[in-house]
């Protein structure tokens, strides 16, 4: 991808470009349908990026070519206006929301490529803003504060776009730390690095299923959870401990509790998976996840059966049982993709047998990627 944006930039522009940028898709561990509820997640920045080579212009203008789509985006920054352009949407989206926060940008022109899958939930759209973002702050001279850039990125995607979206993607696309995961406050936006253990590594298995009539389940989850919330007397669910959950869940209604039990175990789980990677205690960490699938599928109710069924082939394939540790689905739910912790030497023998099973459960191919944790949006290359 790196070469393939800064070939195609030298080829259209005669010159390497005066930076080339990158900024990762990312998964999560743990802490699924969290984030709204002011709680804890747990993200991973992965090695599948969008890519933007770039050279500053002098007349205030922004062109991107996206050599994924096919297309050139251009605008002038002062006077940005919103044509519901599909994906310049998000590059303007990014440039309003800095200008919004006093930034003042220079323009430029740019060739972007991309390897991380649209619309699976490995979210494309933020490592787009967050690239974006880094590319602005290159030519702009801006310093990079990973948490300020996600705020813009999430305002561009919640305010110019259109999509309501949580912190987590764009906070983990900017901050990411290689080798390891981040555990994110979603209240104080606070992080902290935590290694993955030795020797595991992060699979993500897609089902080749797509979410539908997502937006309405996800609204009514969050009017339960609210709904909870304002039952316990607390801001947001973050502020009830399992303690506190049992003494008075009996007074809830079923369903209700159903979610609000997901949401309290779900922050207890990924605190402890957080304090499982600390003393690299792999096995904790998969258990951790496995549960997680059970409660996002019984509590919360937010699974699918080709989820189900990719969760139940990791623990059947034959290899898995000596290397994989747990698996769960990964996102809002409803379709796209899961993920499991496996030791690194089981890698190719688990996704060949999770192939094979899953096709034999559902008829359909599953799509598996092994992914490596990396760093956060930055300048790769500097050009003199
Ligand atoms: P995801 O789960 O991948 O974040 P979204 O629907 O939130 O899915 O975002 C996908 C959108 O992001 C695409 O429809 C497109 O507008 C934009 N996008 C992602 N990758 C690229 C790319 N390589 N080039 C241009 N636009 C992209
Ligand atoms: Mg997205």
């Amino acid at each position: 991808m790196r070469t393939r944006a800064t070939a195609e930039f030298e080829r259209r522009f005669g010159a390497a470009p005066a930076f080339l940028v990158r900024a990762p898709g990312r998964v999560n561990l743990i802490g699924e349908h969290t984030d709204y509820n002011d709680g804890f997640v747990l993200p991973m920045a992965i090695d599948r990026d969008v890519w933007i080579a770039v050279q500053p212009r002098d007349d205030g203008r922004v062109a991107v070519h996206s050599l994924d789509y096919h297309e050139t985006v251009g605008f002038p920054l002062g006077n940005i206006s919103d044509e519901h352009s599909g994906w310049g949407e998000y590059i303007k989206g990014v440039a309003w929301a800095l200008q919004e926060a006093g930034y003042s940008l220079t323009g430029w022109e740019g060739i972007l490529a991309s390897d991380v899958p649209i619309g699976a939930g490995l979210s494309s759209s933020a490592a787009l803003e967050m690239a974006a973002a880094r590319a602005f702050a290159a030519v702009s001279g801006l310093p990079w504060d990973a948490t300020q850039m996600a705020r813009i990125g999430q305002r561009a995607e919640n305010e110019w776009v259109g999509m309501s979206c949580g912190i987590m993607d764009q906070m983990i696309s900017a901050a990411g730390v290689e080798g390891h995961a981040l555990l994110i406050d979603c209240r104080s936006l606070e992080t902290r690095p935590v290694p993955l253990p030795p020797g595991t590594a992060v699979v993500v298995l897609d089902t080749s299923t797509r979410r539908a009539l997502l937006d309405s389940a996800y609204n009514e989850r969050r009017a339960q959870c609210e709904a909870a919330a304002r039952f316990f007397g607390v801001p947001a669910l973050r502020d009830v401990s399992i303690e506190q959950f049992e003494a008075q869940a009996d007074r809830l209604d079923g369903v209700v509790r159903r979610r609000a039990r997901h949401v309290v175990t779900e922050n207890a789980r990924t605190l402890q998976a957080a304090q499982a990677m600390l003393q690299e205690d792999a096995v904790e960490l998969g258990r951790l996840i496995s549960s997680s699938h059970a409660s996002l599928r019984d509590d919360f109710a937010v699974s699918t059966d080709e989820l189900d069924k990719m969760v139940t082939c990791t623990s059947n394939a034959r290899s898995a049982s000596a290397g994989c540790y747990g698996a769960r689905m990964m996102g809002a739910g409803f379709g796209g993709c899961a993920i499991a912790l496996i030791h690194t030497n089981s890698a190719r023998a688990f996704a060949r047998d999770v192939a094979t099973c899953y096709r034999r459960s559902t008829g359909r191919e599953a799509h598996i990627c092994l992914c490596a944790a990396t760093n956060g949006a930055e300048v790769m290359h500097h050009f003199p």
